[in-house]
């Protein structure tokens, strides 16, 4: 059992408490318009462009995408325990999404659990219900992505049906899992007053986030031969 991973990222102060290591799995079911990483999205290793220091010009070619074993990537992510449990964090798996990876997950998982790591995921919920029943109980914390809620409009902006994620979420709801929602703002998408109160009331009892627009969510996508999808689409659709 190998998993594929596209970053790890060290010492990041936004994925979970305390100070994390970030675990980025390569690949993912949806399509998001505005996704931020979309060297997570396939499955597959891709050849991309390096930005070059300080500027937009690309630099070299690199490789994105690496298989680790459960064993090496533990004893990876084991080098910074100390500092982890020092400040009270530990390690976030994202993606991509983390949970399309599910048997590696959990395989992983127990060996950091049994040096007394917090582990934490951020997921998109868009993993059958199997899956998701399986890993989420091993995590100390879950951050649940609610992108949008009406049928329509997911698939039109993710290319994925709505409904596994609700059912996902039904069953995180439940299942005594620590968690928060977040949802991500991209506008002309998904930011309108009215679409704001409806999410407030959907994660009515439960924590929830709102997460800013990244401006730079496009940059990555020249270095991958690739087209941002909301290219000039947010303003034309307000
Ligand atoms: S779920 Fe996350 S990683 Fe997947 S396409 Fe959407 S934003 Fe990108």
């Amino acid at each position: 059992m190998k998993g594929r991973i596209f970053e790890i990222r060290e010492f990041t102060l936004h994925d979970g408490p305390g100070v994390r290591t970030t675990v980025f799995m390569k690949g993912c079911p949806l399509r998001c318009a505005w996704c931020h990483n979309p060297e997570g999205q396939s499955f597959e290793t891709e050849t991309m462009r390096s930005a070059a220091p300080g500027g937009s010009a690309p630099g070299a070619d690199r490789t994105v995408g690496r298989d680790w074993t459960p064993e090496d990537l533990a004893s990876e992510l084991l080098k910074n325990a100390d500092i982890m449990a020092q400040s009270g964090g530990g390690v976030t798996f994202s993606g991509g999404e983390p949970l399309a990876q599910c048997g590696f997950i959990l395989e992983t998982l127990p060996l950091l659990k049994a040096k007394g790591v917090d582990v934490a995921v951020e997921t998109s919920g868009y993993v059958p219900l199997e899956s998701y029943r399986a890993a989420i109980p091993q995590f100390d914390f879950v951050y649940q992505d609610v992108k949008l809620l009406d049928a329509a409009e997911f698939r039109r902006w993710t290319c994925g049906d709505v409904s596994v994620v609700l059912d996902n979420i039904a069953y995180l709801r439940e299942s005594g899992v620590r968690f928060v929602f977040r949802v991500p703002l991209v506008p002309g998408v998904n930011d309108s007053p009215s679409d704001r109160a409806a999410f407030v009331e959907f994660a009515r009892g439960c924590r929830m986030e709102f997460l800013p627009y990244n401006p730079a969510a496009g940059a990555k996508y020249p270095l991958l031969g690739r087209k941002f999808p909301l290219d000039g689409i947010p303003d034309a659709i307000r």
